[in-house]
């Protein structure tokens, strides 16, 4: 047989799928009580989930809470890299840019100080990924991103988990929680489906997406669930590193000038926005408040 025989006889090739999977608002989000033996517990179950990834997990760190480094330790502990999400997690848009330069510098600081762990050098992410900016204030962020040799790490799978948790986090009725978690897998994979039909006709394939998930207890108890889901869909997951090599990511999106800033935050959304296009992403407040709110208002009413 010959080589272009082979060839020929090779099966197809499906692309693979691949994730990188990020934690934010570390150590702790949501509703909840925040007292440190729960921040403490989420942290315990949380920890379980993420190492059950099977790729580095990036938790971007918020560090403004004096009791939370015990949580913070424990996530350092299991090897897993932080990331800079400032330390009082303002909006970028609304901040001077000196203050909101020194809140993420204060990150940096009290990182370093509490868990011996050097943020710089990793990868930083705005907080409620708003980067919307003038041309002062990103050359002052291009500046300080340069000199802490920061990466930008955008986000192209969200999902509304947090408005899930803000029912999830207010019942402690297991039956009531699992189908809060049930429905909160659903929407993931409609949070994919949507990304990954938009990456096909924005690139012509599926690039390798970055999913943004927080530190919160619906998170802590689930995201295996959510791991599993992607799996299912022929996911492999993989570094932010790995995922953020595309070329899809390094051409725009790890450095400013970033994509322009739109209402749904997600990588994709803004690649769309760029070239004109209207999407409507799932992970939006219309399509949660149309069709899962009316479900999770409902169920929370029920079980009064
Ligand atoms: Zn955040």
């Amino acid at each position: 047989m010959t080589i272009f025989a082979l060839f020929l006889a090779a099966p197809a090739t499906v692309a693979a799928r691949t994730v990188a999977v990020t934690v934010d608002d570390l150590p702790f989000v949501g509703p909840s009580p925040r007292d440190k033996r729960t921040v403490v517990a989420n942290m315990r179950k949380l920890v379980t989930q993420v190492r059950q990834v099977g790729a580095p997990v990036v938790g971007f760190v918020v560090g403004r809470r004096r009791g939370d480094y015990d949580a913070l330790a424990m996530w350092r502990d299991a090897q897993l890299p932080f990331g800079n999400h400032t330390f009082s997690h303002r909006r970028y848009s609304k901040t001077p840019i000196d203050r909101f330069i020194l809140d993420a510098t204060k990150n940096e600081d009290i990182v370093r100080r509490r868990l011996g762990v050097e943020l710089r050098g990793g990868w930083f992410r705005y907080p409620y990924l708003d980067h919307g900016h003038t041309a002062e204030k990103l050359a002052a962020m291009t500046a300080y991103l340069k000199k802490g040799r920061y990466r930008h790490a955008p986000v192209s799978l969200a999902t509304r988990d947090y408005s899930f948790n803000a029912f999830y986090a207010r019942t402690t009725d297991p039956a009531v929680r699992q189908r809060i978690a049930a429905w909160y897998v659903e929407h993931v994979i409609e949070c994919t489906k949507h990304v990954e039909s938009l990456s096909r006709t924005l690139y012509g394939r599926e690039i390798p997406l970055v999913l943004l998930v927080h530190a919160n207890p619906l998170n802590a108890d689930h995201l295996r669930k959510v791991i599993d889901v992607l799996k299912s869909r022929g996911y492999t997951t993989v570094s932010l590193e790995v995922a953020l090599a595309d070329k899809a990511y390094t051409d725009f999106g790890l450095s400013p000038p970033y994509l322009p800033l739109i209402r749904d935050r997600n990588f994709l959304n803004q690649v769309a926005a760029s070239r004109g296009m209207k999407v409507a992403d799932p992970a939006g407040s219309d399509h949660f408040r149309e069709t899962w709110r009316p479900k999770l208002e409902r169920l929370a009413a029920d079980r009064r």
